[in-house]
């Protein structure tokens, strides 16, 4: 009888062993078919985020108007006003914005003053070619002309000379720079249609290290787009070249012939 018992013993023993084997080789096959599908899911979202940008816009739309690209490729003429000469002055009443981007501006620093950052109401945002020039030219005689390019657009080149873009200014008057505002910006911009123009890490194809103040409208719709599929810039967005000046000025394309 204890003979017997001890065999039993040694086969429960092994079949219990086995069954615990085959149980943690199920568990892995398991394991390996949600990865797997885990994988094709994340590969199928990849791709349908793929195709939906750079987006396709055509010439003369409303949306061509919104997503226009001014950087260091693609300038604006040196007569482009955006409001067909109504708008005297630099950054005059309203920002010296259009409507709907100087209806979300405010709409905006409202928000960040009511979440406690100290942002003046007040931005600079329109430039003219001319004052854009002057600035520049300051710069350059100032500092030399690789420290203007850094941190200064040269005439014609300036997205606040679009319209669509201001600097936020702090309640002491200067440029805001802390990273929990940007952060913020981040999660909330898209809300009113805005965007960081100038994200971290993104300068060989915006052309300018980051700027958390310079801000750019471009509507709800595709600001939210680009939150959405996480798509850091205008330019990757839209499928327009960006990064440095173009060695021969002759290479650029207008802001106003991006789209077909
Ligand atoms: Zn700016």
């Amino acid at each position: 009888m204890k003979k017997g018992l001890g065999i039993l013993a040694a086969l429960l023993i092994i079949a219990a062993g086995g069954y615990v084997a085959l149980n943690q080789h199920s568990a892995t096959k398991q394991d390996i078919k949600k990865t797997v599908s885990k994988v094709k899911q994340s590969v199928s979202r990849e791709t349908s985020a793929q195709k939906k940008y750079p987006i396709k816009i055509k010439t003369g739309t409303e949306a061509a108007k919104l997503l226009i690209v001014v950087n260091k490729k693609h300038p604006l003429p040196s007569d482009y006003n955006p409001y067909n000469g109504a708008v005297t002055g630099n950054n005059p009443d309203g920002g010296g914005l259009m409507t709907a981007a100087n209806e979300a501006k405010s709409k905006l620093i409202l928000a960040m003053q009511q979440a406690g950052f100290p942002i003046a109401s007040n931005v600079s945002s329109f430039r003219y070619y001319s004052y854009q020039q002057s600035l520049y030219d300051g710069y350059v005689t100032q500092h030399g002309q690789s420290w203007a390019d850094k941190y200064s657009a040269r005439p014609g080149y300036s997205e606040h000379q679009s319209g669509m873009a201001f600097d936020l200014v702090g309640e002491d008057g200067d440029l805001p720079t802390s990273t929990t505002m940007y952060n913020w910006l981040k999660n909330h911009a898209y809300k009113y249609g805005l965007i960081i123009r100038y994200p971290k890490g993104k300068a060989s194809i915006t052309g300018y290290d980051q700027e958390q103040w310079h801000l750019r409208y471009i509507g709800v719709k595709y600001a939210t787009e680009m939150h959405k599929w996480g798509v850091a810039t205008l330019e990757e967005f839209t499928g327009i070249s960006g990064g440095d000046y173009n060695s021969d000025k002759s290479a650029d394309v207008s802001a106003l012939d991006e789209y077909k």
